[in-house]
């Protein structure tokens, strides 16, 4: 079924959904709840600053909505039904729940209490609504809310054909040990009865993902019985392009690049992941690589997740490669269509050694006369299909290089990438970043703008992140490149500020883009296009708006923009963020610089929230809510070896769209 024959689904959910990069029916499917509450463990009102409960308990007043302190507050005064007391419930920044609330309804409230003993709700619900004391909690998603998505995923699950292969060799009969097929499972993941079935049916779930994973692994040892047709002949000397380095490479970068040429020279197809923080310097690796190709008389080629990426890679390229004969071309999107053509004709001909570009041109039909090296910069957005698509450009087997700057702990790679070889770029150029980070709450940044007027004097660099480019009627709150920019405008002079978005056009970008980098404006107000690897060394400040409303892995990303000159260099998170969850989060980034160490920290609160003690299996469970145990795994080889070939390569195929799924979530959530 395809998404518009959803009842509920029209143009506007329907880009929402996209957006969000959910395009078929399965995916919906996929949008498991990130947490559930058990209406059967109900508990009483009591003054605690720690621990939430869950309340059964009536309206008992009109809701007031009031503004104290340039926060919006709703109150409502309830009666706990389990011990009678009366107490006043809040809710922060929503005022329409004045509009929901009815008086002398009975309630699921959850919360805690703040220091004047109200009642801090997070999550309500009507009594009559409830149809299982299992509830699950969905993320709303780019403003399609609860209500809404549950009705979409009932759809779904009633009008989608849901089968699998491993329903005809599970003994879904057998009790003691009990198993649903893979439709059933995923019913009980949305519609839980009770939280043994539930837990089931994710381990139902999660033995799809794992046979899929098993089946990736054999593809990857598979790979190293192919043989390549092209060779390396001249040795590994690379001092020619160490020379034309502006830097001396670091002992790091040094070993992966002696490690990468030697797959390179090797008869099998190079797989390898060239791990490193953000900044650690992969570029410079990279190009080495493709050095390496090119006095081998090979073509190379590196594509970047984003326009600006691209750009900043070629622009590197054309300096490290200046005194090199060395011909290196870029295509984007941007490119016109002679350029284009010209380029087209030149790669064919070989006058072309390197082509850098963004993940699109592998889409259209780019020929080489002979690629051998394809370098992918994931940076953190991770695409297994893409990779695989550029592997088949040359028609030959070539050498593969992903570089990726994800921020997952490695015992998570060891368990995705089995067979894949990895390069660790674990220390800094430049040393340790000094970078501080600095929590605010919204109001108090003022005085940071008074202060910052003053430093920008000095002629230094300053990004400013907002969540969306125009202001909402709905919040009254700074999150909008419009709203921001008003503000910053009251301390600093017009002339000196700039704003980009993904909304501009790429040229109007680079623009803007460039003024900042290399021209008089000291503050550039933008959304997340600048999260992925904007290089401009002397930026030595963020400021993040609303910073709570962005994951992890993105603050820590937006934060590498900054500091990049060894300087000391400041991010501050601005943010209305009362829940603790979210305050806690924002702790993790102030107190960490390291990635890998922020992930994991990250995955360890998302973890916690659950009402009920879900049973823990490490991070697998907490990353998609699934198991991802050992017992699993092993289970999930032996149903593998069952299968018939061709149901083998099927798990294949899908397996290269999980990662893409896996991965999507672990990052970007
Ligand atoms: P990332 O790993 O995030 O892609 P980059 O390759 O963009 O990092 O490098 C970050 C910055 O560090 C760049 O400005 C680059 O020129 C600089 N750099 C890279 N390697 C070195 C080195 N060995 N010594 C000094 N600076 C370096
Ligand atoms: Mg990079």
């Amino acid at each position: 079924m395809e998404l518009t024959d959803i009842k509920g689904i029209g143009s506007t959910r329907l880009k929402a959904l996209n957006d969000a990069g959910i395009y078929t029916a399965f995916d919906i499917l996929k949008l498991f709840p990130y947490k559930y509450y058990d209406f059967s463990d109900v508990g009483k009102y009591k003054y605690d600053l720690e621990t939430p409960t869950l309340l059964q308990a009536k309206a008992i007043e009109e809701p007031k909505n009031v503004y104290f302190k340039g926060l919006n507050y709703c109150i409502a005064k309830f009666l706990d039904l389990n011990t009678n007391i009366k107490f006043n419930a809040v809710w922060y920044n929503q005022p329409y729940i004045k509009n929901v609330l009815k008086v002398d309804e009975n309630y699921f409230i959850y919360g805690k209490t703040n220091n004047k003993k109200q009642f801090v709700v997070q999550f309500f619900s009507a009594e009559n609504k409830v149809k299982s004391t299992i509830f699950p909690v969905y993320k709303s998603l780019n403003g399609i809310g609860q209500v809404m998505l549950k009705n979409i995923i009932s759809e779904v699950l009633y009008n989608q054909t849901i089968n699998s292969e491993l329903d005809n060799i599970i003994n879904l009969n057998d009790k003691s040990d009990i198993y649903f097929s893979l439709k059933e499972a995923y019913f009980n993941v949305h519609f839980p009865k009770d939280i043994q079935q539930l837990e089931k049916s994710k381990e139902r779930i999660s033995l799809e993902d794992m046979v899929a994973l098993i089946a990736a692994e054999e593809e990857v040892v598979a790979s190293n019985k192919v043989y390549k047709d092209f060779e390396y002949s001249s040795g590994i000397d690379l001092s020619d392009y160490k020379k034309n380095l502006p830097f001396a490479l670091t002992n790091c970068q040094q070993n992966a690049l002696k490690e990468i040429a030697n797959d390179m020279q090797s008869k099998n197809p190079m797989n390898r992941l060239l791990l490193g923080d953000v900044g650690s310097g992969k570029t410079a690796v990279a190009l080495g690589a493709c050095y390496y190709a090119y006095k081998n008389n090979h073509q190379s080629l590196i594509m970047a997740p984003t326009e600006i990426l691209a750009t900043q890679h070629y622009l590197s390229a054309k300096n490290i490669f200046k005194n090199l004969n060395l011909e290196v071309a870029l295509l984007t999107s941007s490119t016109t269509t002679n350029e284009r053509k010209n380029i087209l004709k030149r790669l064919v001909d070989k006058e072309i050694d390197i082509l850098i570009g963004t993940h699109s041109l592998i889409s259209e039909k780019v020929e080489f006369a002979d690629l051998t090296l394809a370098i992918t910069d994931e940076q953190h957005r991770f695409g297994v299909q893409e990779r695989a698509m550029v592997g088949n450009k040359g028609n030959r087997e070539i050498d593969q290089l992903i570089m990726s700057a994800t921020p997952i702990p490695r015992s998570f790679y060891l368990m995705l990438f089995g067979g894949l070889k990895t390069s660790e770029l674990n220390e800094r150029p430049a040393g340790s970043p000094k970078i501080s980070t600095h929590i605010l709450s919204q109001g108090k940044e003022m005085e940071m703008w008074k202060y910052l007027a003053n430093e920008l004097k000095e002629n230094t660099k300053c990004f400013v992140v907002v969540p969306r480019v125009e202001e909402s009627e709905s919040d009254n709150k700074l999150n909008s490149t419009e709203s921001v920019l008003k503000v910053i405008q009251k301390y600093i002079s017009p002339e000196k500020i700039s704003v980009i978005h993904g909304k501009m056009d790429k040229k109007k970008q680079r623009i803007v883009m460039d003024e900042f980098k290399n021209g008089s404006k000291n503050i550039l107000i933008a959304t997340t296009v600048i999260e992925v690897g904007i290089d401009v060394p002397s930026a030595d400040t963020i400021v993040i708006y609303d910073a709570d409303r962005f994951g992890l892995a993105t603050l820590h990303q937006l934060r590498g923009r900054v500091g990049r000159n060894g300087k000391e260099a400041h991010c501050y998170l601005v943010t209305n963020a009362t829940n603790e969850n979210s305050v806690k989060r924002l702790q993790v980034l102030k107190n960490n610089l390291n990635g890998i160490k922020i992930a994991e920290e990250d995955l360890k609160l998302r973890g916690s929230g659950t009402i009920y003690g879900t049973k823990q299996h490490g991070v697998g469970e907490v990353f998609s809510n699934f198991t991802f145990t050992t017992e699993l795994y092993n289970q999930a080889k032996s149903l593998y070896n069952l299968l018939e070939n061709d149901i083998k390569n099927h798990y294949k195929e899908i397996a290269k769209a999980k990662f893409k799924e896996i991965f999507k979530k672990i990052v970007l959530n």
